[in-house]
């Protein structure tokens, strides 16, 4: 029995302009996102038809994709993230990852020249990151040996394919039975969960790490601006496992899980439980932005001849 035993797979991927069949669609063994982890990726969330953050998703892909020197049009990728939400059924609610590597090398070298880019767009039915039942409880999460990149090595701001730092601290988190990871930077600064940001609540201080390591997550600075509105302005700061230890709320966010409540860092729980005052605000706040027009853009909108809306 592994996890996806009872997987219901959508039938068709997009692969480089086109949706092919799910069983059919390949890329090169000689990519460079294959053999390199060279290209970047984002993950976006559609709930009810409409895309949450689409254009702060394809702003972080261009960013990564200029550090990278890959040029890859925006609008073709905007259009099929829609085009596969659409064709696979999954409008009511799907996690989409877009994919844009170098490009298939005619020999297995490094060199970046001249290569066409790969892009491949899943959508998926929305799985949790635990199960929403594990999730009242509130998450476990263990800090990991491993330590976070930052931009004295590989910069953060890049969601690149290379995910091995987050994949290596998942396996400890795994091995020590928690369901995340925490990891720190090189200077021993709370950087961020496995794929994830985190918040910290003390005494009604809303915090967030200022560590370059951690990604600039599309999901933390959406709660950083619902936190604001709630009249609870988010500060970005150094943070220590102590810090994180002795909090009375700790939260993570992402695309994949929202505001996800955490029961236990390292063994030590929250003041306030996984479930406090703040956690629950934002998280309400957060569910209901999900289908926010100001937040959101409809799959009618980037698709109208194929959705029958002719707008
Ligand atoms: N950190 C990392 C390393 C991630 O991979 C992710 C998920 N993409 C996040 C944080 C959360 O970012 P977002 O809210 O944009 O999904």
């Amino acid at each position: 029995m592994t996890l996806y035993d009872d997987y219901d797979a959508p039938p068709y991927i997009h692969v480089d302009g086109a949706l092919v069949a799910r069983d059919e669609a390949a890329v090169s063994p000689l990519d460079h996102g294959f053999m390199h982890g060279d290209g970047c990726f984002e993950a976006l969330v559609v709930t009810e038809g409409r895309i949450f953050m689409l254009d702060a998703h394809l702003e972080r892909m261009r960013r990564s994709l200029r550090a990278l020197r890959i040029d890859y049009d925006l609008d073709r990728l905007r259009t099929a993230v829609a085009e596969v939400v659409h064709a696979n059924g999954l409008a009511e609610a799907s996690f989409v990852k877009a994919i844009v590597s170098r490009g298939a090398s005619p020999a297995p070298s490094p060199d970046p020249r001249g290569l066409v880019p790969t892009c491949v767009v899943f959508g998926e039915p929305l799985m949790h990151l635990v199960d929403k039942r594990a999730e009242r409880a509130g998450i476990t999460l263990k800090t990991a040996a491993v330590r976070r990149n930052g931009p004295e090595t590989l910069d953060a701001k890049i969601k690149s394919l290379n995910y091995l730092n987050p994949i290596l601290a998942k396996i400890e988190a795994i091995e020590a039975g928690a369901d995340e990871a925490l990891l720190l930077d090189t200077n021993g600064e709370v950087a961020e969960a496995t794929t994830e940001n985190i918040f910290v609540v003390h005494g009604g201080r809303l915090r967030t790490p200022s560590s370059p390591a951690a990604l600039e997550g599309v999901t933390r600075g959406v709660v950083e601006g619902l936190a604001a509105d709630l009249g609870m302005p988010t500060e970005r700061a150094r943070l220590t496992l102590t810090d994180v230890y002795a909090a009375d709320e700790v939260f993570l966010t992402s695309t994949a899980g929202g505001v996800i409540p955490v029961g236990a860092v390292d063994g030590r729980r929250p003041d306030h439980g996984p479930l406090g005052p703040v956690t629950s605000a934002l998280r309400d706040a957060y569910e209901r932005v999900l289908t926010d027009p100001a937040f959101t853009v409809g799959l009618d909108e980037l698709l109208p001849v194929i959705t029958g809306d002719s707008r």
